[in-house]
């Protein structure tokens, strides 16, 4: 792979590494809140600043992934699709994580620190639903309560999550106003923390939001690519693999990947939705709180996102990952709906292993760059596996 290497461009020593007390990663990321919260997002920096040093604090949260989580998860080779496609495909098992993929790391993280902080209630917004269960299941876990935002429209779609988190004990708020979806019940969910800050923890799902947020979900994260990098190590001759992918719908569980990885030659590629490409296709903006790469209209409004995954439905990135793309440290390409829908079905009928379609994204990516040569053959590529299928039965038992 020397050819791959030579023009590799190496990880500075500041690459992922703290973006400091105004959390400017270059010129994406900051805090655009209103006033009550700008001190509320202070406190959660103070917080988890001094937690993240406590080495009581990270023992408390890695006995929690170990017991509740089921951490570490495996490095499974591909081996059929591998020898398919003339590579070596690994794949990190964040599909086996429980719960059903990777969101579970962050909100036990940040559930920790609620309670660390006296919170006795986490608030949430969710689209489809996954970190909203997430969120009420780290809350039940840690006897905590939690309130969780969902547009009216993404009720009626994903009814059976909107029924778990019921049973899990959390209130679920529907959100009446504009599309009725994701963006809506973000709004709302940040209106509604103004006036509670001081009992309640706003949870935020993604690498998104304002400092702290995307700096603390990466490293709640990047435990995802720190075992990864290990499991590397004891399975591949060099050591690291070539190629380093992940799909992007915030970028939680790439800039997760990605940290484990950023300091070696690995290249990293992450992959979005044709209609959600907010690294590959956005402008600068300012949405949620933060300044990143956003899909917009020719007057500058932030647009919607389409995609058969509901986790890649958002119209932006994670600051961070406009960040690497800016550096060149990180690559972001898409993919279409119908390629992930064949992705999907070829890792299931090779490997026994239906992934969630947003995972998919990574997988379709492979196949066609093992195809085009971009992959050349006999490359070693990790690709982290987001979340398993189950949710998605439906979607697939419409299309196929
Ligand atoms: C939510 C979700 C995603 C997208 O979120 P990121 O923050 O980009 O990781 C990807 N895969 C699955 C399975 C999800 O539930």
């Amino acid at each position: 792979m020397s050819s791959i290497t030579e023009v590799l461009p190496r990880a500075r020593g500041g690459v992922m590494a703290d973006p400091g007390p105004r959390g400017r990663f270059g010129d994406h990321g900051g805090r655009y809140v209103p006033e009550p919260l700008v001190a509320a997002c202070d406190e959660v920096a103070a917080a988890f600043q001094e937690a993240w040093a406590d080495a009581g604090f990270r023992r408390s949260l890695a006995n929690l992934l170990a017991l509740h989580v089921g951490r570490p998860t495996p490095l499974t080779p591909a081996w059929r699709l591998s020898a398919e496609l003339g590579i070596d495909l690994l794949l990190k098992r964040e599909d086996l994580a429980h719960t059903g993929s990777h969101k579970i790391n962050n909100v036990l993280g940040q559930a920790l620190l609620a309670s660390r902080m006296g919170r006795t209630r986490l608030i949430a917004e969710t689209g489809a639903g996954m970190h909203g269960v997430a969120t009420a299941t780290a809350a039940a876990l840690l006897g905590l309560e939690a309130t969780v935002f969902m547009g009216e429209k993404d009720m009626e779609r994903q009814a059976p999550n909107v029924f778990r988190m019921r049973v899990l004990g959390a209130e679920v708020v529907p959100v009446r106003s504009g599309s009725r979806t994701l963006k809506d019940a973000t709004s709302q969910a940040m209106r509604h923390w103004v006036g509670v800050v001081d009992e309640a923890y706003y949870c935020v799902g993604s690498v998104i939001g304002p400092h702290p947020y995307p700096y603390m979900v990466r490293e709640l994260q990047r435990v995802i690519g720190d075992e990864a990098r290990g499991q590397c190590a004891a399975e591949l001759p060099a050591g690291v693999p070539d190629f380093v992918v992940a799909c992007v719908g915030g970028g939680s569980n790439a800039a997760g990947t990605f940290a484990g990885f950023v300091g070696t030659p690995a290249r990293l590629v992450g992959v979005e939705a044709a209609g959600g490409a907010g690294a590959a296709r956005g402008r600068e903006g300012v949405l949620h709180g933060f300044r990143s790469s956003f899909l917009q209209d020719g007057d500058g409004q932030v647009t919607e996102a389409h995609s058969i995954a509901p986790g890649l439905d958002y119209p932006g990135v994670g600051p961070e990952h406009a960040h690497l793309r800016d550096l060149g440290r990180a690559r972001y390409v898409t993919v279409e709906d119908g390629e992930v829908v064949e992705a999907a079905v070829r890792l299931a009928r090779t490997e026994g292993i239906v992934p969630a379609l947003e995972s998919a994204h990574a997988v379709a990516w492979v196949i066609r760059a093992a195809a085009s040569g971009e992959l050349p053959p006999g490359a070693s590529v990790l690709l982290t596996l987001s979340g398993r299928g189950d949710k998605d039965i439906s979607t697939l038992m419409e299309l196929l």
